[in-house]
């Protein structure tokens, strides 16, 4: 994962902490199907490629300045987007849902203090914990890695994090937590007063019925719920998160911020695309069937996938989860390993990627 040689990298007077860490590395292949980072695979539309190009161009004419520090326009337009009656002194964004994280872990966290997440989750989180010099606890699911409220209530209260990182949908395993679990969790951090992240990053794909952590946040000021336009948007290129929570969270994140971090080229990107993203959500549709023809699909080859409210499933029931890895990227097909004995995780693609897929499945298996 070093360019250098580990030796030289180790002669550094690099932070203990970071020490033989590996850096986030999802494989960058050039393979016909990639369906391994949970981007939209289908192209950003003609006429958002056509509104975005516009809006740059008017912003290219004024970058000899810096700016607007406070992307208040860009703040407006996500809580239009967001509903559930939010406004913009509520919203705050960044590059990518990521820099959101790093900088609630710049604020909340850092040397001394602790965050909670509940593995197998996203993997940057123990990264960006210590890229941030707070520690990552580890937090336990079940067997079948559930997490109910009763169980992640009764961690945190014994663990009394800074931060708890609650993932809904989980990365990698696709599935959403019920409210219950946040408002649980959030009643435990009472007593110490941490704070509480639900990171809705695939929340656009939830499965009928399922309820954004957005509606709890009235009345609860610790609570914080990071979104991006990375997935359902097509937008993972344009990097841009953002989050809503109780204005004074936004106040904290101003003091962690780089003055100007969200360029005016990344402004003028999300403003133009925002205001089609009606048109930019057509896709969820299609790709939530890929999805669930993925789950019947691996079903039928007598695998498990788990119930997916996201954009990838998650399935386990394979003898050699590596050696399948390698024989669908054989037949030009990269899905993720997590590193997750027996399983794998695949992204909902195009019908063409998901049919691609789920042949070179039945080769791979001699099913
Ligand atoms: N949260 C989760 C759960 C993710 O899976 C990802 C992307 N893989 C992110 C956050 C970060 O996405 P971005 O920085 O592109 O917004």
């Amino acid at each position: 994962d070093t360019i250098s040689s580990p030796e030289a990298l180790a002669a550094l007077p690099l932070r203990e902490n970071l020490r033989g860490l590996s850096p986030y590395g999802a494989p960058q292949l050039d393979v016909p199907i990639a369906l391994n980072t949970n981007e939209n695979t289908h192209p950003v539309p003609d006429e958002v490629v056509q509104a975005i190009s516009a809006s740059v161009t008017e912003a290219a004419g004024s970058l000899n300045r810096y700016p607007d520090r406070e992307f208040t326009e860009l703040r407006q337009r996500l809580a239009e987007y967001l509903g559930h009656g939010l406004s913009e002194t509520q919203l705050w964004a960044a590059n990518g849902s990521n820099e959101i994280l790093q900088q609630l872990l710049q604020a909340f966290g850092g040397p001394g203090r602790t965050v909670m997440g509940f593995p197998p989750t996203y993997s940057m989180y123990p990264l960006l914990a210590a890229g941030t010099d707070t520690a990552y606890l580890a937090g336990q699911r079940g067997e079948d890695f559930s997490l109910t409220a009763e169980s992640a209530a009764a961690q945190v209260a014994e663990h009394r994090p800074n931060l708890v990182l609650l993932c809904s949908p989980n990365n990698p395993t696709g599935t959403a937590l019920g409210l219950d679990v946040v408002e649980a969790v959030y009643q435990a951090t009472e007593a110490h007063q941490g704070m509480v992240i639900v990171d809705e990053a695939y929340a656009e794909f939830a499965l009928d019925g399922t309820r954004s952590a957005l509606s709890l946040l009235p009345g609860r000021p610790r609570l914080v719920v990071t979104r991006t336009m990375s997935k359902a948007f097509a937008l993972a290129g344009a990097r841009l998160g953002y989050l809503a929570a109780a204005p004074e969270v936004t106040d904290a994140l101003r003091l962690v911020r780089l003055p100007y971090h969200l360029s005016a080229v990344s402004q003028a990107t999300a403003n133009a695309a925002l205001q089609h993203y009606d048109v930019l959500l057509e896709t969820v549709e299609d790709i939530k069937a890929q999805r669930d023809r993925i789950v019947d699909g691996l079903r039928g080859l007598g695998l498990s996938p788990a119930v997916s409210d996201s954009n990838f499933v998650f399935f386990g029931g394979l003898e050699d989860a590596h050696a399948t890895w390698q024989g669908l990227l054989d037949r030009g097909v990269l899905v993720r390993d997590v590193g997750i004995a027996h399983h794998l995780r695949v992204t909902a693609g195009t019908e063409a990627e998901t049919t691609a897929f789920l042949e070179a499945m039945v080769d791979v298996l001699g099913r």
